[in-house]
């Protein structure tokens, strides 16, 4: 930061939802064409892509350094229409596939997003491999959350679950960059590494506490917390919220996704308090799809457990196990009030990644049944209808994947326990800022709230509801969305 500022014009905090008058600004400590806040995988999309358009760029950020939640996570990333991993592997897709696929199962999705998403999925798929990430031409066949191999490409959603299995051509588009286990820290390490070595700024320890607003409206810049001392930055083309997501602030989840508070394996970093959001919102940004969320009690792998049975505290199955594990830990979450069991018998019984615990074990359906204390004969109705049917290689009620039906006759039994009580969930929130794809928020009436941009978990992303979320989508519209708030951010005049 350049210069000392006095104290008594300064106040000492300020609150998110209180936007800065322009006339309030003591004066400016430094300015720049596009502020960016939060360096993670949007912000620094965001960020490579205004100042490869020459901008002057500023990115604050909170935490010492760049990665966010992104650094953290499996590293799955969203693709397809035919990338090279997909070709070699010998798996056609095509943009209008992809595009049947996302809108289908995301509730529909916001099309003209998706869309765009879809037909620049291999131009980013060569933008993200331009910056240094390599992705092993290989399959991982074996139904999974993420390979814990450095394989490329693998099935992270729906596609071969019933119904979209018959909706759209199921093609897999989950692309991991090559490392063994999770490759968020590679992909952020890469993309860190761009911005550093480009023309933007980037200042640290920088926690944006509210945006500056002109007396027309417009976002012309943000008040920043840095080395404990507030800041003023103008941005004289625009500012690019991609802070985050608000898993981290239950008050916020309690307002607007109170099922959410069930998650007690929050999927984010401190900065995910929706401040960004809350700063959007304060100049005019309308927030939607604030209740959606991702929801997971991965109980696969093992791949052999979508042959148990998931039931309810009714002893009934409510899914297709096969399904996504982010759709049947939506399904769990919201339709079960976070109860379940996956009924499993000896042969298909393995340990999982969450560590489920077994409610029981016994050589019976019946004694299981009484053990979980279900209704009388209700776990019992409901194995000998599945087993009857699964012995055909059919599932009358909810058309589980042949692959996946085996009658439950391998004594003993168990119920691995999918109660929110006692197995992990894991999540974080979609909702946020409502955003054109070019990443300009819109306020309530849909108008463009002049200056302000918004990508990552700032912005609503790209399914509107949990259920219709598949892995990799969150790096991928976060990174993909963030180019297009930098490059829209840069093409805006400087004022
Ligand atoms: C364990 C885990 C596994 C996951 N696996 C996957 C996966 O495989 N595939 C996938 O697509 N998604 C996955 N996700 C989700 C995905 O990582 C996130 O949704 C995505 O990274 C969000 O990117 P972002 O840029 O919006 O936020 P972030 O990466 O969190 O970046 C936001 C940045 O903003 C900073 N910040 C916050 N507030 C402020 C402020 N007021 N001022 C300045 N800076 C601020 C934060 O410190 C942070 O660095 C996973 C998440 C986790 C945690």
């Amino acid at each position: 930061m350049t210069e000392a500022s006095t104290a008594p014009d300064r106040p000492q905090t300020l609150s998110a939802s209180t936007p800065c008058r322009s006339e309030d600004v003591p004066s400016w400590d430094l300015e720049t064409d596009v502020l960016i806040v939060g360096l993670g995988i949007a912000g620094a999309s965001a960020a490579l892509e205004a100042a490869a358009a020459g901008s002057d760029v500023v990115v604050l950020e909170r935490a010492s350094a760049g990665g966010g939640a992104s650094a953290e996570s499996g590293g799955l990333i969203y693709l397809g229409g035919g990338t090279p991993v997909q070709k070699a592997c010998g798996f056609e897709d095509s943009c209008e596939e992809m595009f049947k696929y996302l809108m289908a199962a995301g509730g529909p999705s916001d099309e003209s997003k998706v869309r765009l998403y879809c037909e620049n999925s291999l131009e980013h798929y060569d933008w993200l491999v331009g910056l240094g990430l390599e992705f092993k031409h290989s399959f991982y066949a074996e139904k999974t959350t993420s390979p814990e191999t450095d394989d490329g490409l693998c099935y992270s959603g729906n596609e071969t679950a019933y119904p979209f299995s018959e909706l759209a051509k199921p093609a897999p588009r989950g692309h991991k960059p090559k490392v063994e286990g999770d490759g968020g820290r590679l992909i952020m390490d890469k993309l860190l590494a761009a911005v550093e070595a480009g023309p933007a700024r980037v200042i640290g320890d920088a926690l944006v506490e509210t945006l500056v607003r002109s007396d027309d409206g417009r976002v012309i810049g943000a008040v920043a917390r840095v080395d404990n001392r507030l800041q003023y930055i103008r941005a004289r083309q625009g500012v690019v919220l991609a802070a985050g997501g608000f898993i981290m602030n239950k008050e916020m989840l309690a307002r607007h996704a109170p099922a959410l508070l069930k998650i007690n394996y929050p999927n984010g970093t401190d900065g995910d308090d929706g401040r960004g959001i809350r700063m959007g919102v304060a100049v005019g940004g309308t927030a939607i799809h604030m209740d959606a969320g991702f929801v997971t009690t991965p109980f696969y792998p093992p791949a052999s457990h979508l042959k148990g049975i998931l039931v309810n505290e009714q002893g009934q199955r409510f899914i297709n196990e096969d399904a996504y594990h982010g759709r049947s830990g939506h399904a769990i979450l919201h339709g079960q009030g976070g109860n379940a069991y996956l009924i499993v018998d000896t042969e298909i019984y393995g340990k999982t990644i969450a560590f489920h615990q077994k409610a029981a074990v016994e050589d019976s359906i019946e004694d299981l049944e009484a053990a979980l204390k279900l209704p009388p004969a209700s776990l019992v109705h409901t194995v000998e209808y599945y087993n009857r049917h699964a012995a055909n290689g059919e599932d009358p009620l909810f058309h589980k994947a042949e692959a996946y039906l085996r009658p439950l006759t391998a004594a003993p039994f168990a119920a691995v326990d999918c109660r929110n009580s006692n197995a992990i969930f894991a999540g974080f929130t979609f909702g946020g800022l409502d955003t054109l794809p070019t990443g300009e928020v819109l306020d309530s009436e849909g108008e463009v709230v002049a200056g302000l941009y918004a990508a990552g978990r700032n912005s609503a992303g790209l399914p509107r509801w949990g259920g219709g979320y598949s892995s990799g989508m969150s790096l991928g519209g976060s990174s993909f969305f963030g180019r297009m708030a930098g490059k829209t951010a840069a093409a805006a005049g400087r004022r």
